[in-house]
């Protein structure tokens, strides 16, 4: 996970878009290797790129064509990705976040959850 801490202190970049609201980008381009991937558990490759699109919800794309979510349904049909985002703006808005501390808090559960789910498929 050093890696991976690495990778989200430097690649990803915290705006704000108006006074109170505050999102989140990962840099285009950064790789599975960059934060030190394990291999595709369906074709073995080492060619993923993680993403994201300034919500606190990531995901891994891989080469062959899967695509790996940070957030997942619990059993009462809360998105888990959502887990960390309880400073949500006025309109409760899921996606935007009051602070900056609540706004990289919550995407680097994200970020970490993603990977952290990536490592250990197949185990
Ligand atoms: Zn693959």
């Amino acid at each position: 996970m050093q890696k991976a801490l690495q990778v989200f202190s430097s690649k990803v970049k915290f705006h704000t878009i108006h006074q109170n609201s505050y999102l989140g980008s990962l840099e285009k381009g950064c790789t599975g290797s960059d934060v030190g991937l394990r291999e595709c558990q369906f074709c073995k490759g080492t060619q993923q790129l993680i993403r994201n699109s300034y919500t606190a919800h990531y995901w891994i794309d891989c080469a062959c064509g899967i695509t790996l979510h940070s957030c997942h349904l619990d059993k009462h049909g809360a998105a888990l990705c959502d887990m960390s985002g309880r400073d949500y703006d006025e309109q409760g808005s899921q996606e935007k976040f009051r602070t900056l501390e609540a706004c990289q808090e919550a995407h680097k559960a994200a970020f970490l959850h993603v990977i952290n789910k990536w490592d250990s498929l197949g185990q």
